[in-house]
Parts: C-alpha cells; sequence; structure tokens
C-alpha cells in the first residue's frame, strides 16, 4: 500500500476546557520521513503525537493514518509505537525481558522473539547487555532499552516525544546521531515532538514550528532557518537568536535609531510595493561583521550595504565563538556571533556590517516576513 505509514491532519482541533490544544492543523508525514513537531511549552506538541497515538480524542477536523480516516480507530488497532519521556522501563526484567514483554503479552512464538529482540538489541548495540537489570545500566542504556521497546513491535510509525530529554548534553548529541543511522535502517515514519531546536534542525527531515496551537511553517530545517515566515520562527530558531530592530524606510533611506543608510534601489523598490515606511529589519547574528575603528576589514565595506557605529556593550565567550554586543543608539543592541580570535574589548567603538542580501524584512504588526 502506497500510503502505509502516511499521517495526515486535517483541520485537527483539541480543545480541553477553555484550552484549545490544537488548532486546525493541516500537516501531512510521508511514509518514512522524519518529521520534527517544534515549538515552545505549551504549544501542542504532545497533543499531536497522542492524536496520533489514541490517547486524545479530536475535538473538531480528521487525522489519516494510511491513508484512511483514523480518529475512531481504537489505539490497539492503530500500530504505532510510542517513545516517552519518561520511558517506562520495569526495573525487575533485565533488557532481553524488557524489551521482549509486549510480544510475549501477544504470544508471539518463541523463536520469534528471540529473532526480533536479538536484531533490535543488535541495532541498538545492547547485545552484550541483555541479561542486565535496568539498576545495572546507564541513562543512555536504559533510554536505548526504552526505544528498544518501541522498535521490537515493527510498527510502521514511531512516535517520539521529548526521548533525550533525561539525557546529558554529551549522550544526547550522540543518540541523536544513532537515532538518524537507526531510522535510515529501520525506515519507519518517524514523528519526533522536541522544544530543542538544535535537536529539530539535525533529526527532522522536515521541520514542523508551532505556537499556541497553530502551524507557523512546515519546512526543510535548511528554509526554517534561513527563509523564516515570520518573526515567531526567526527568533525561536537560532541561537543567539535573530536580531530585530525597529527601522523606517524611505525609498532608499533607512532610518536606524540615530543612523541613516541607503539600501540597494532594487530592495528599495520591492519594500516600495507595501506602501509602508515601518519596518522590523532582521540580521543573524552571524551575517554582522564587527569591525574596529582603527582596522577596517579590507574590502568588507564594498559589500556591506549596512555599516553602523557602535559600542561593544558586552561580550559572551563561546569557546570557538563569542556572542559582540553592540549597543547601536539608545535601547538598540545587536549581538554578533564572532570567532574568538577577532574578539573585542568591552567598552570599544566599533562598526557592525551587514551585507545587504542577508537582511530580513518583516511586518510589524503581524511578525510577517517578506521575501
Ligand atoms: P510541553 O513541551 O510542555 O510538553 P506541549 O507543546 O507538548 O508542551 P501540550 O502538552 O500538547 O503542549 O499542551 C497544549 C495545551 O493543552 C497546554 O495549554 C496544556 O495545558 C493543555 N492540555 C494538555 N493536555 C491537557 C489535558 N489533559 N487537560 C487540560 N488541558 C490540557
Amino acid at each position: 500500500m502506497q500510503d502505509r505509514g502516511a499521517i495526515r491532519f486535517e483541520g485537527a482541533t483539541k480543545r480541553f476546557d477553555g484550552v484549545t490544544a490544537l488548532d486546525r492543523l493541516d500537516l501531512t508525514v510521508e511514509p518514512g520521513e522524519r518529521l520534527v513537531l517544534l515549538g515552545p511549552s505549551g504549544c501542542g506538541k504532545s497533543t499531536a503525537l497522542r492524536l496520533v497515538a489514541g490517547l486524545e480524542e479530536l475535538t473538531d477536523g480528521e487525522l489519516y493514518i494510511d491513508g484512511r480516516p483514523a480518529s475512531r480507530w481504537a489505539p490497539g488497532e492503530r500500530d504505532v509505537a510510542m517513545v516517552f519521556q519518561n520511558y517506562a522501563i520495569y526495573p525487575h526484567l533485565d533488557v532481553f525481558e524488557n524489551i521482549a514483554f509486549g510480544l510475549r503479552l501477544r504470544r508471539v512464538p518463541e523463536a520469534e522473539i528471540r529473532q526480533r529482540v536479538g536484531r533490535v538489541t543488535e541495532l541498538l548495540g545492547l547485545d552484550k547487555l541483555l541479561r542486565r537489570k535496568p539498576r545495572e545500566l546507564s541513562g543512555g542504556q536504559r533510554q536505548r532499552v526504552a526505544l528498544g521497546r518501541a522498535l521490537v513491535r515493527d510498527a510502521r510509525i514511531l512516535l517520539m516525544d521529548e526521548p533525550l530529554s533525561n539525557l546529558d548534553a554529551q549522550l544526547r548529541v550522540r543518540f541523536r546521531t544513532e537515532l538518524i543511522e537507526l531510522h535510515r535502517r529501520w525506515g519507519a515514519t518517524m514523528l519526533y515532538v522536541t522544544h530543542d531546536q538544535v535537536e529539530a534542525l539535525t533529526l527532522g527531515d522536515r521541520v514542523a514550528v508551532l505556537r499556541e496551537g497553530r502551524l507557523q511553517q512546515v519546512d526543510t530545517p535548511e528554509r526554517i532557518y534561513w527563509r523564516p515566515v515570520n518573526t515567531f520562527v526567526a527568533t525561536f530558531v537560532g541561537t543567539p537568536p535573530m536580531n530585530l530592530v525597529p527601522v523606517r524606510i524611505r525609498g532608499t533611506h533607512v532610518q536606524l535609531g540615530d543612523h541613516s543608510l541607503r539600501l540597494p534601489e532594487r530592495r528599495a523598490a520591492f519594500l516600495a510595493r507595501y506602501r509602508r515606511e515601518e519596518w522590523l529589519l532582521g540580521v543573524r547574528p552571524e551575517s554582522v561583521f564587527v569591525e574596529r575603528a582603527n582596522e577596517p576589514r579590507p574590502g568588507a565595506g564594498e559589500r556591506a550595504a549596512l555599516r553602523v557605529p557602535g559600542r561593544v556593550h558586552l561580550c559572551e565567550f563561546l569557546g570557538g565563538q563569542v556572542v559582540v554586543h553592540v549597543e547601536v543608539g539608545t535601547n538598540l543592541r545587536l549581538q554578533a556571533l564572532v570567532p574568538s580570535d577577532r574578539r573585542v574589548a568591552e567598552g570599544e567603538a566599533v562598526s557592525v556590517l551587514v551585507p545587504e542580501e542577508q537582511l530580513y524584512f518583516f511586518v510589524p504588526e503581524t511578525g510577517t516576513a517578506v521575501y
């Protein structure tokens, strides 16, 4: 069946008394795709997942699984596997029995249990730990057991709700890579929930950004990052977040605080079509070049559309990079992400330079981006 493993939300709405957790969600997950639902706490991510699992009922709209209306299917009929944040593994059972548990309940023959558990534990690197109890395992190994319990069911849809949030930073990074490799070999449709934008960008074939129950954008990680549809997506994804400053534009003339700058004709003509002067100007911190007053960057001036004088307010050392906060006016700051070896001193007079093609423009009232 061509649609096997496909999930489609159509006008999917879920209300709890007074709260609209999910508001007319339209979203298709392709068979075999890794789709990540991303958004802040309370935006409705888990609700969307629970609707697919059959743990919640839709208030309105429809949900399709394998191309068929599924909202009335019982959870057991859906053949989806789920891994939660607080994964449940049985403390009194060893690794093998924890993973075999569901199969035993369904009276799967012993030989098949051995074969299926064997395949999963080998895939997850648990094959040498089969007789260990959970208390004899590390956090990461326990997480793998929980994943094993979901995988062994061989479901065509795998739902994951912040499965890495209990792991330390290093393990999370390792597990992320493992999950991608695992998915390549396993091939199930994966719907993955997280509030962590790095996790979303690294794991997703596509990322769906939710805010207060509403879908903001669904796109490839690259487009979510470089072509955000609004200020919410632009600032939720990216660390430090995109700089947003109010500007007034008349023709090619841009007023930013006390500074007056010039836009190239083409960009100015494009913006003029909107017949408005007030804009929010957006710049990613890595697009901002910090030039020291006494050593201008050779050639940088020619490419930059914007050059704004300012003063370094604060530097945050991140290791390989430094976040430089530059004050460019009263209550007007820009953050720049620069290599550590180009460090500047706090209090130093600098200019910030931004290439014209790396500027974003948003309508202030709605936050909508224009391209
Ligand atoms: P988190 O990242 O914190 O888990 P989330 O994005 O997964 O958040 P949901 O758990 O889907 O968000 O919740 C969405 C909204 O619906 C929230 O306002 C939440 O309080 C509400 N909600 C969720 N489940 C219920 C419930 N069983 N009863 C009442 N309200 C609920």
